[in-house]
């Protein structure tokens, strides 16, 4: 399986180096090592040396590196396909789908213990195997929108590691893969699909105990508008908010409220939706030599974990 993952759109590049074993413009295979794009009228212009040329598409393969002149520099071990979206440039990288998999733990779950770094690994493989495309011209983009994706790790990462040693294996409910959720921590206790009004049909998430957070949670505070609080809980209202007035901003799902004038100020914790792996707790569990087996088997009761092809 491979997937094929839109990356550095976040940027809208109009610019971009490329630098790869072999590249083709169009179906041109060319000398240079680099060649530097930009856009004009909708169309790739591709300057290779003296030579500059327009074409419908570049593609690069063997050891890809994509540069944003001044911004960032990115490596894929993937062949990348370069072509116009509108006036911007828009790169697909072509990941096998453990490769996908290992540059999502690196993404997401840096510096976790290699048992918590496993249970990461099979979310992220469930998430890829049993989700449709979400974009037209891809199936997954880079950023948390998807599954939040850098570089690919080199083979000795421990990102790669996890993903080789769960190799295959997805969470499944009533026998059918599901798109597993994780999050960064929570205030003692993980919430249901219901408790933040979101779609319970492939997994409804069950509330679990999360002791690794219970005793020190992340706490945050958030003045609103009676309005707004009024939408909360609820992960598309928290996700427009945070769109509104940043990220941070309504940090979770879980808090209390207390009026103040005709606003209303939240006081809550943890942070992100709180549905499925708690990644701090699962350091937690790691830590005390809980293996990725037992993890996934606390934050996603109910479910099994078997080959994402078999059945
Ligand atoms: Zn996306
Ligand atoms: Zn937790």
């Amino acid at each position: 399986m491979t997937l094929r993952i839109g990356v550095l759109g976040l940027f809208r590049p109009r610019r971009l180096i490329v630098k790869a074993g072999r590249i083709r413009a169009g179906a041109e295979p060319l000398a240079a090592p680099q060649v530097e794009l930009s856009i004009e009228n909708s169309a790739v212009v591709c300057q290779a040396g003296t030579r500059r040329m327009a074409v419908p598409a570049v593609s690069a393969e063997d050891g890809v590196r994509l540069e944003i002149p001044g911004r960032i520099e990115r490596a894929y071990a993937g062949a990348v396909t370069i072509s116009a979206a509108g006036e911007e440039l828009m790169a697909v990288v072509e990941l096998p789908l453990e490769t996908a998999v290992a540059s999502a733990v690196a993404a997401e779950a840096p510096q976790a213990p290699e048992e918590a770094l496993k249970a990461q690994a099979v979310v992220a493989r469930s998430y890829y195997t049993a989700t449709a495309a979400r974009h037209g011209n891809f199936d997954f983009c880079d950023t948390t929108h998807c599954q939040f994706v850098r570089e690919t790790p080199p083979a000795e990462s421990a990102a790669m590691r996890a993903a080789m040693a769960t190799r295959g294996l997805v969470l499944r409910y009533e026998e059918r893969p599901f798109g597993a959720m994780f999050f960064r921590s929570c205030g003692g206790r993980t919430l249901t699909a219901e408790d933040v009004k979101l779609d319970p049909s492939q997994y409804p998430y069950f509330a679990v105990e999360c002791p690794g957070c219970r005793s020190n949670p992340s706490r945050w505070e958030a003045r609103v508008t009676r309005l707004e609080a009024a939408r909360l809980p609820s992960e598309n209202a928290r996700l427009h908010l945070g769109r509104k007035y940043g990220w941070n901003r309504i940090a979770s799902s879980d808090f209390g409220r207390s009026e103040d004038g005709d606003h209303v100020i939240l006081r809550g914790v943890g942070e992100g939706h709180g549905l499925g792996l708690c990644q701090r707790g699962a350091a937690a569990m790691a830590r005390s030599g809980k293996g990725y087996a037992a993890i996934l088997a606390h934050y996603f009761p109910h479910s099994t974990l078997s080959g994402w092809r078999s059945r």
